[in-house]
C-alpha cells in the first residue's frame, strides 16, 4: 500500500519573503480602493486565501459577494506573480526542499500532492517559480473549502482518483508548519508531521501536539519517519 504524503506550501516548501501578502495587499488598493493602511494586521499563517478574504471584507466592511471575491482574488494573482517575477523578489525555496522532494519521487510507494490554504491558481505560481510544481500530482486548494479542515477529503479523493488506489489513513502524512496544519490531519484522520520552517517553533508545534516534529525537511528525518 502507498503512502500519501500530502504537502502544505507556504512555510513549508517555501517562503515568498512577504511577497504574498503584499500581493494581497496590492489588490486591497486596487480592487476595494482602499489604501493599505486602513488593512489591520492578517493572520496568514495556515490560513486558506478564501478565509484571508473572508477576514479582510470584514475588517474593511465590504460587503461579501462572490463576483467580489473573484475579482479580488484574480488581482491578488496578478499581483503575485508581478512580484516574484521582479528581480529583487526576496523569496526563496526552503532548505533542502528540492532534495527531499527528488528522493520521494523516485518512489513507487510514496505518492506526493498538496494540501495547502492557496487557491490552486496562486498554489501553481509559487511552485512553478520554484520548479518544484511537477513533484505533485494533485491536491486540495483553497478554492475547495475556505475551512482548511474540510480541505482533507478532497486531496484524497483527487489523489486516489490520479493513481487509481485508496489509501489508508494510517499511511496519509499532512507535512505542514502551523498548528493548522495539524488540526487539518487531525480532522482527516492522518498524521501531521510538521516542520518548524514557518513562523512556529518546534516547541509551539509540539504543543500543538503534532505526530512528529522535524527542524526542516531533512530527506534523513523525514524519510525513516514514513516508514514507521
Ligand atoms: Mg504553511
Amino acid at each position: 500500500m502507498p503512502k500519501l504524503l500530502l504537502f502544505d506550501i507556504d512555510g513549508t516548501l517555501v517562503d515568498t519573503g512577504g511577497e504574498g501578502g503584499l500581493a494581497l495587499l496590492d489588490a486591497v488598493e486596487e480592487v476595494l480602493g482602499m489604501p493599505r493602511e486602513c488593512v489591520p494586521h492578517l493572520e496568514l499563517a495556515g490560513a486558506t486565501d478564501g478565509g484571508i478574504t473572508r477576514q479582510l471584507f470584514h475588517q474593511l466592511d465590504i460587503a461579501w459577494s462572490e463576483d467580489r471575491v473573484a475579482e479580488y482574488l484574480r488581482c491578488y494573482l496578478k499581483h503575485l506573480e508581478r512580484r516574484m517575477k521582479a528581480p529583487k523578489f526576496p523569496g526563496k525555496l526552503l532548505p533542502r526542499v528540492t532534495e527531499v522532494l527528488d528522493r520521494l519521487r523516485g518512489r513507487d510507494d510514496m505518492h506526493l500532492g498538496l494540501l495547502t490554504g492557496n487557491v490552486r491558481a496562486g498554489a501553481e505560481i509559487k511552485l512553478r517559480h520554484f520548479e518544484v510544481w511537477s513533484y505533485f500530482a494533485e491536491g486540495a486548494f483553497a478554492d475547495d473549502a475556505e475551512d482548511r479542515n474540510l480541505l482533507g477529503p478532497f486531496a484524497l479523493r483527487r489523489m486516489q482518483n490520479f493513481h487509481g488506489v485508496e489509501y489508508s489513513l494510517d499511511e496519509v502524512f499532512v507535512i505542514g508548519d502551523t498548528p493548522k496544519d495539524i488540526a487539518c490531519a487531525r480532522a482527516m484522520g492522518a498524521r501531521c508531521i510538521a516542520v518548524a520552517t514557518g513562523s512556529y517553533d518546534r516547541a509551539s508545534l509540539e504543543h500543538a501536539d503534532a505526530w512528529a516534529v522535524l527542524d526542516s525537511l531533512e530527506p534523513d528525518a523525514l524519510v525513516p519517519l514514513l516508514k514507521s
